[in-house]
């Protein structure tokens, strides 16, 4: 008798899941097919360069000839990023590379060799040494699956050239945007850069241009990455490599927010707002009228872009509210 009103329950979530639509995913939002039964996808881009996905994250490792570099460990495969690696090589992992500190980046290393030479800029190591506070309310990477990583053996303040058999990497810190310490790996050879949480190929970038921590530099990085001379991006997420291209559209959709957002912020009427909604609650009147004009930014931005990439109708409003902020204190 008790189970009847679960089982409604369940069929009223069910038959209400048109709550959930969205508009429909374009073609370059689709990630590599990830093989069922490994889990994860694994192919090499170029001499000895690999990249590697689960679906939602993407790292890299090389074969050296004297030992594997790999960077980054995403907690979601760290354990299938140790199987990729044993699917083309016999090499042991002698280098990990950190691109930044967040553990849903790094947070499966735990799992690599306790011997290798851990690389990483010197801000991550300063954020990794505060995030293994044990006093913390939360351990680093509960919520990600990950847990406390190697601290870097080896730091940077802003180049460092990793040179292991026959393979070389570029290290290069440009400056704060998503993360300060957030670095780009250069694999010249294989005209190859690395570099997160920018990057969304396919898709708006995650939530509040992917929880960037400097807005503008977040926005300047889009113009580092095309400084490089490269074919192929890793960029971290979600199921595929980008393409020149791909930073290109990005570049352009984050003018258009930027453009939008200025042009929203001169329109809507903050008195007016105040006019109805009246002074005594500031929270409520600021919340009111920085609501209208991140919605009128988005609704400037969204019908150029919402055949173009994924996401766009979930996420631009929000990545206008960033820009908004930021053009306000910045
Ligand atoms: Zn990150």
């Amino acid at each position: 008798m008790k189970i009847r009103p679960i089982i409604l329950a369940l069929t009223c979530l069910f038959s209400t899941s048109a709550t959930f639509a969205a508009a429909p995913l374009p073609e370059s939002a689709k990630g590599v097919p990830i093989p069922k039964d490994k889990g994860y996808f694994v192919e090499e881009i170029k001499d000895g360069l690999y990249w590697v996905t689960e679906g939602a994250y993407t790292a890299m490792f090389l074969t050296t000839g004297k030992g594997v570099i790999v960077v980054d460990a995403p907690p979601s495969f760290g354990d299938k990023m140790l199987k990729a690696i044993a699917d083309v090589t016999k090499e042991p992992i002698t280098h990990v590379v950190y691109s930044h500190a967040h553990a849903d980046h790094i947070g499966g290393a735990s799992l690599y060799p306790k011997t290798a030479h851990y690389i990483a800029h010197i801000e991550t190591k300063k954020r990794l040494q505060r995030m293994s506070d044990p006093s913390r309310a939360f351990p680093y990477g509960m919520f990600v699956g990950g847990k406390t990583v190697p601290l870097p053996s080896i730091t940077f303040k802003e180049s460092y050239t990793l040179k292991v058999g026959n393979q070389e990497l570029t290290l290069e810190y440009k400056g704060d945007d998503h993360e300060p310490g957030n670095i780009y790996i250069y694999a010249q050879k294989q005209k190859v850069l690395m570099k997160t949480d920018i990057i969304f190929p396919g898709w708006t970038p995650f939530k509040g241009l992917a929880i960037a921590e400097d807005t503008m530099g977040y926005l300047k990085a889009h113009d580092v990455i095309l400084s490089y001379d490269f074919d192929k991006l890793v960029s971290g997420h979600w199921g595929r490599l980008a393409t020149r291209n791909d930073v290109e559209i990005q570049k352009q959709y984050m003018q258009d927010i930027q453009a939008n957002a200025g042009k929203a912020l001169q329109t809507v009427d903050f008195y007016a707002i105040a006019g109805k909604v009246g002074y005594a609650n500031t929270s409520l009147l600021f919340e009111t009228y920085l609501n209208a004009v991140s919605q009128e930014c988005a609704n400037l931005t969204e019908p150029k872009w919402i055949d173009k990439l994924g996401g766009v109708d979930i996420w631009t409003k929000d990545h206008c509210y960033k820009v908004i902020m930021a053009i306000r204190v910045d």
